[in-house]
């Protein structure tokens, strides 16, 4: 089910997220819901608080963004944790589903390592580099309450301070449904 996405704004995307029961019988719905939520956005990731579930976890599909001698990727990582980071971060003009219409460098580490139940509900420790891991750590900030916009510089931020506060303020459009803050 295409489910609103909640904008910049919206209390919920600033708190840490709980993690999730394995058990939970409605976790099969919710992986499906972000699934659909995502690609009806057109979006490479979506993490569960951008629709309104405090929880840990996201799905990824980074295909359309990756090199073409690069195998594609795509996945979905609940209760996840980076275990390590690349000293070397490299810049990428980021945007967020929750933050239409924004775009900015970001400096990231290039690669990460990371821990998480995938959706067969297996504990994996995997390595990811480049966009792949690029996508990874801007899905597990929402887990943080943490968006990219965060990285910013403060003069950078003040620039953008009237086009944040028109999305914090039901002031923008979208191509996919979106909830606005309240
Ligand atoms: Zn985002």
């Amino acid at each position: 089910m295409i489910r609103p996405i909640l904008l910049y704004g919206s209390p919920i995307l600033r708190q840490t997220a709980q993690p999730v029961d394995l058990g939970d019988p409605n976790l099969p719905a919710l992986i499906q819901d972000l699934w659909d939520t995502m690609y009806n956005a057109d979006g490479v990731g979506l993490a569960a608080p951008q629709i309104g579930v405090s929880k840990q976890i996201f799905v990824v599909d980074a295909r359309e963004l990756q090199p073409p001698e690069e195998e594609p990727f795509h996945g979905v990582f609940i209760n996840p944790r980076i275990l390590t980071s690349a000293p070397e971060c490299i810049p990428y003009e980021e945007g967020c589903l929750s933050i239409p219409h924004i775009r900015e460098k970001i400096y990231r580490p290039n690669a990460i390592k990371m821990e998480f139940y995938d959706e067969d509900f297996r504990l994996t420790v995997k390595e990811y580099t480049g966009i792949v891991a690029r996508v990874l750590q801007h899905e597990y900030d929402h887990l943080l309450g943490r968006l990219f916009i965060d990285y910013l510089s403060p003069i950078r931020k003040q620039l953008l301070r009237k086009k944040l506060r028109d999305i914090a303020t039901g002031g923008v459009e979208a191509h996919y449904p979106i909830a606005h803050a309240h």
